[in-house]
């Protein structure tokens, strides 16, 4: 059996949602901010339990998760994945408001919350800002350091085999 699955990446600029994707998909990491003009679209393939997801992932360039989106990036997506930069509580403080908008705006699509750059804090500093976040960060990633990134990736792919017809 072979799905195709929309995945977006939301969140504020230079969070690391175009490295996070370059990482997975490209094993791959800059130091550079990876200009996104428009919307990029790749492509991951993975199998599991006999089932092939065709992960579609894709990226945008924009300031915040919502205002500047354009509706069609949103549309039909399937899984949303949140990311925020721990080392900046700018770009988690508003969190649940963001949430809370998004699961008004695309209903019954799951979220997986995520804590990008990790690596440039020490591990309790990581679960300082946990604590801190507004609702429950699913897991914290490294696009740098390739920390939890496929584990990220592949717990999308796996939701959506639980959840064939
Ligand atoms: P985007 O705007 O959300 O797509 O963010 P980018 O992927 O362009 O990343 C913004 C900047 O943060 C770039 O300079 C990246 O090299 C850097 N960056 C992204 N992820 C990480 C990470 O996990 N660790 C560190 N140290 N830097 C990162
Ligand atoms: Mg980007």
């Amino acid at each position: 059996m072979m799905i195709s699955k929309k995945v977006i990446l939301l969140g504020k600029y230079g969070v690391g949602k175009t490295s996070l994707i370059r990482q997975y998909v490209y094993s791959q990491f800059s130091e550079e901010y990876l200009t996104t003009i428009g919307v990029k679209i790749d492509k991951k393939i993975v199998e599991i339990n006999g089932v092939t997801i065709n992960l579609l992932i894709w990226d945008i360039a924009g300031e915040s998760a919502q205002v500047k989106v354009p509706a069609t990036y949103k549309m039909g997506a399937h899984a949303i994945i949140y990311v925020f930069d721990v080392t900046r509580p700018a770009t988690y403080e508003h969190l649940k408001e963001e949430v809370e908008q998004l699961n008004s705006d695309l209903p019954r699509v799951p979220m997986w919350v995520v804590g990008n750059k990790s690596d440039l804090l020490l591990e309790n500093e990581v679960e300082e800002v946990k604590a801190k976040v507004p609702v429950k960060t699913d897991f914290m990633t490294s696009a740098k350091m390739a920390t939890h990134v496929a584990d990220l990736f592949i717990k999308v792919a796996e939701h959506f085999v639980n959840h064939v017809k």
